[in-house]
């Protein structure tokens, strides 16, 4: 009798991949601690699209970094922001793409924290952030975007953007909450990518402490009652216990990001082996760790290794 096989296998329609866009034209930057990811203007943007395509990629997360940042993130939702001229340009060139936007605050305030802030604290004023985010959100459904990704953490976001998308004809839109996202010091790279450090102080107010599992587990509770279509568990490695506990408790779809600190942590360790060794090696690495992620119950895994791990999924 044939036996079901119970392997899990990676398919690039699990994977999600990130991309940093700036304004300009041509723009090809290097991103420190970051090997291989780019800040790109939305020209080469385009270009990179079209080869994340031929791979078989189907679904890209987009970070916008604004040239001007100030105390309200207002760069964040004007409609000419550069989220939502990227994903414009994106649907006009590849309709069939999946696109979902980051919404959050950090990138756009002078401060670089998460929200608007209440006096000269680092107090998040709730109320006028879910108004911010819900701006966001509504400038990037207009734009196009598939999904909206809010990943301020503050609270009650899910169903304040998804008030704010029903109000305006955008039902189809769909929520990805950053539903249980730890303070982790797995961000470094992706901080210097989106410039997004805090100035004065840090995000533990309003991010997880990974000592509590539970806290975690309540986010995603919550946000999946605030009717999130699908939640986000990030980082990802350091949390496999949350993501397996969080597909048993809720069924509902869920997805990990595999963070810039754990992309690097692998670009290290190969670079690390010697030439010759990289390239195989690095291959087996991440098959392995993604496979783990999915088989801790992730449908979705978004990653920088996406354009590599489809490219040897080729071969
Ligand atoms: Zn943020």
């Amino acid at each position: 009798m044939a036996r079901r096989s119970t392997l899990i296998n990676i398919d690039p329609d699990d994977l999600i991949y990130p991309y940093f866009v700036v304004s300009g034209n041509k723009v090809r930057a290097r991103i420190n601690n970051f090997p291989g990811i780019y800040r790109l203007s939305i020209d080469e943007l385009l270009k990179d699209i079209r080869s994340l395509e031929l791979l078989g990629l189907t679904k890209v997360l987009i970070f916008g970094m604004p040239d001007k940042k100030d105390l309200l993130g207002t760069g964040a939702y004007s409609e000419d922001s550069i989220v939502a001229s990227a994903v414009r340009k994106i649907k006009e060139n590849f309709p069939r793409l999946i696109v979902m936007t980051d919404v959050c605050l950090c990138a756009y305030t002078t401060h670089g924290h998460c929200g608007i802030l209440k006096g000269p604290g680092i107090e998040l004023d709730n109320q006028k952030t879910l108004k911010a985010l819900a701006s966001i959100a509504l400038s990037h459904a207009g734009a196009g975007a598939d999904w909206v990704a809010p990943s301020a953490m503050a609270k009650g976001q899910v169903s304040a953007i998804r008030k704010t998308l029903d109000k305006n004809g955008f039902r189809k839109t769909r929520i990805l909450g950053y539903s249980a996202k730890f303070a982790s010091n797995f961000y470094g790279p992706f901080r210097n990518a989106a410039g997004s450090s805090p100035k004065v102080g840090d995000r533990t107010g309003y991010q997880l402490n990974y000592r509590d599992a539970n806290a975690a587990l309540n986010e995603i509770a919550a946000d999946i009652k605030e009717e999130a279509d699908m939640v986000m568990i990030k980082p990802a490695l350091a949390y496999l216990d949350i993501i397996k506990q969080a597909k048993h408790k809720f069924s509902h779809p869920l997805a990990a990001y595999n963070v810039s600190g754990e992309y690097a942590m692998v670009k290290a360790y190969v670079g690390s082996r010697g030439q010759g060794l990289g390239a195989g090696e690095e291959k087996n690495i991440v098959l392995e760790i993604l496979t783990g992620i999915k088989r801790a119950g992730a449908d979705y895994i978004i990653s920088y290794h996406a354009k590599d791990v489809a490219r040897w999924l080729k071969e």
